[in-house]
């Protein structure tokens, strides 16, 4: 687990096959309120655990866990970290939250294809991931947590339910699958996506003062240059209409 700033910690993705996302653990350790942000594919639940066991965070001070969005890659081992903080509460956009609550699956794979090439290669049935969602995320909340205060922002257009979390303060954006490093955005062709509110809800972050980036995938950004999400939705404006 690595410190980012005062107050975030990054336990990077180990990517196999199929990628497995980053985690962020928000709060300072004194605070003992902390929120973990996303949990990663099917088996990469336990290092994620060890990490966090090897620093000087205690498991009881972590209070929930927010999804950015439940694709497979985020969602996979949700269950692991539950079986190891079961006191966590779950927070996601409604927009997810419901359908999962009812086991539509549709959002955590996608495509019909990548369902069947998963359950077969994983195990996993289906049904495996209904999960009771204690908090609806809407869009617009001011999260008072881990002492500081993070915006919810509803950023569809990746997966119906996308949402970035953004601290104004010290300019920090978690973006989820939306917008990474080196230009490069989310997948815009699964179950729920749409170019179009991609492109809107790139333009909404890229109203933000960012100077630290620190998306589900691939390499995270400090001193992100002024400008840059802006850029990078310009650059991909002609695919995204
Ligand atoms: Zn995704
Ligand atoms: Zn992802």
């Amino acid at each position: 687990m690595k410190q980012i700033t005062e107050s975030v910690f990054f336990i990077p993705g180990q990517d196999e096959m199929i990628p497995d996302s980053h985690v962020y653990l928000l709060g300072t350790a004194d605070s003992k309120d902390l929120s973990l942000i996303d949990a990663g594919l099917m088996g990469k639940g336990r290092y994620k655990i060890e990490s966090i066991q090897k620093s000087d965070v205690s498991l009881s001070d972590i209070k929930r866990i927010i999804m950015t969005h439940t694709h497979l890659d985020h969602i996979g081992c949700l269950g692991e970290l539950r079986d190891a903080i079961p006191h966590a509460a779950l927070w996601i956009h409604e927009n997810e939250a419901n359908p999962l609550e009812k086991g539509d699956e549709n959002t955590v794979y996608g495509m019909n294809m990548f369902e069947s090439m998963c359950q077969a290669q994983y195990g996993i049935k289906p049904g495996d991931f209904c999960f009771p969602v204690d908090r609806k995320l809407t869009g617009g909340e001011a999260l008072e947590i881990g002492g500081a205060t993070w915006q919810v922002i509803h950023i569809p257009g990746h997966s119906a339910g996308s949402i970035a979390l953004y601290q104004p303060e010290d300019k920090i954006l978690i973006p989820g699958d939306t917008v990474y490093a080196d230009h490069a955005i989310g997948r815009f062709d699964l179950h729920g996506a749409s170019g179009p509110q991609l492109k809107k809800s790139l333009l909404a972050l890229a109203d933000l003062d960012v100077n630290i980036l620190l998306p589900g995938h691939n390499r995270i950004m400090a001193n992100v240059p002024a400008g840059y999400i802006k850029q990078t939705a310009e650059q991909w404006g002609p695919y995204l209409s």
